[in-house]
């Protein structure tokens, strides 16, 4: 059975307070940590192959060396904890059973970057979560883990603890960072990106919850331990967040050399009540969808963007025989025609008409010309808008209609 590193302690009870934590490891090599060049750490994270665990997927040692150098005065880090892609719920499970394995991580990275000022953005909606955060920030300030010359390193770093207001798109970067800033939470054209003028206009690192966490272990336990535990372009394993019409849905952490079908099959128990699988869609809701037929890949960032989908945030979302696909696309689409934030005309006019024709579809009002003119409208959009968002909503719009076409089809009157 595969080690696991960041849900290791989640069985034993009161695993999110310090007491545990510490009697568990933690915090034990932090003196040594903080004794080492920033410049070490960053390359170490470098070459242990740690990717952007929030969806992005981006090399994270690589993101730190876009801060530039030489910069004087002061540099954020800035931990997205605003899990809004539906189908995915393994960040709240860190802040919930493990939230000083996020506090060490945080305190490892700002040092790295060479931060003294970190903000945790916690999604509105946990509100659980946030709690049992913002307390384990007050033991490890209480415990001398956080504030001036932390265990007597010279090293300061403080904590803010940020309430998101349940806006989904606050989980892209520079949205984010305009929500922390007090704004309108719209996302800004890039470059610059954040690593070079991001909040309050400096140099900010945004980094998801779990990919933070894993960062002590890397340290402690050296780059080519983590990298040989993953694939040859991504190191480590991550946190699966498995939904649907499985035996046993729930957070699985596994190397991301595993397979979907094993993950389906094997970890979360096959297909729920006998019933035949249909569909997956790995990566959260954004993700390209697949067929029963094509789940033979594994979930590292490259094997599910060779099979034409994205690994995301590790969201997996299982559909089987009895799922109506086109009313799967329904739902998602509502889903993005009300979380658009309506800067980009692309993005605000077609998620609304691509929701209402697969709901006219759905609801057997749809016409047949009408799926052409979805995949038109989105393909016609794509990379042409501000963020990311729209491109993550035409991933569903086109892969479902091409891959199930026929089910849709089946509900146009001839
Ligand atoms: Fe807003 Fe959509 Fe444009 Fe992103 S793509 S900035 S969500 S309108």
């Amino acid at each position: 059975m595969a080690e696991r590193i960041l849900t290791r302690n989640f069985h034993l009870p009161e695993s999110h307070t310090l007491r545990v934590y510490r009697e568990t490891g933690g915090y034990e090599g932090l003196s040594d940590v903080l004794a080492m060049a920033p410049a070490t750490i960053i390359e170490t994270v470098k070459r242990s192959n740690l990717r952007g665990l929030g969806g992005a997927g981006f090399p994270t040692g690589v993101k730190w060396g876009f801060i530039p150098k030489g910069h004087q005065g002061p540099v954020y880090l800035v931990i997205n904890a605003d899990e809004g892609e539906p189908g995915t719920f393994k960040d709240r499970y860190l802040l919930e059973k493990d939230p000083h394995g996020l506090i060490e991580g945080m305190i490892v990275s700002a040092h790295a970057i060479g931060s003294r000022l970190a903000f945790v953005y916690v999604r509105g909606e946990y509100v659980q979560p946030w709690r049992i955060f913002s307390r384990a920030v007050q033991e490890a300030y209480d415990a001398g883990f956080l504030g001036k010359s932390i265990l007597g390193s010279g090293v300061d770093l403080d904590v803010v603890v940020h309430r998101g207001a349940g806006a989904y798109i606050c989980g892209e970067e520079t949205g984010l960072i305009s929500s922390l800033e007090g704004k309108k939470g719209w996302p800004k054209l890039k470059p610059p990106f954040p690593a070079v003028r991001g909040a309050f206009g400096a140099p900010t690192i945004v980094n998801n919850v779990e990919t933070i966490c894993h960062v002590p272990h890397i340290v402690q336990r050296g780059a080519s331990w983590f990298a040989a535990l993953g694939t040859a372009g991504q190191g480590g394993t991550r946190m699966y967040s498995v939904s649907g019409r499985v035996a046993r849905p729930g957070v699985y952490e596994l190397p991301v050399s595993v397979t979907l079908r094993s993950l389906i099959s094997e970890h979360a128990g096959g297909i729920a009540n006998g019933r035949r699988l249909k569909a997956v869609v790995p990566g959260g809701s954004s993700a390209p969808i697949l067929t029963a037929d094509e789940i033979d890949v594994t979930m590292d960032v490259d094997g599910l963007k060779n099979a034409g989908t994205m690994a995301g945030s590790a969201g997996v979302i299982v559909m089987d025989e009895s799922v109506s696909i086109p009313e799967a696309l329904m739902i998602v689409a509502r889903f993005y025609a009300h979380e658009s934030c309506g800067q980009c005309t692309p993005c605000r006019e077609s998620t609304g008409w691509i929701y209402k024709m697969t709901r006219r579809i759905v609801e057997g009002r749809g016409r047949k010309e009408e799926l052409d003119t979805i995949l038109d409208v989105a393909r016609r959009g794509a990379g042409t808008t501000i963020c990311a968002f729209y491109d993550g909503a035409v991933g569903p719009y086109i892969s479902y209609i091409e891959k199930f076409r026929d089910e849709f089809e089946a509900l146009i009157p001839k």
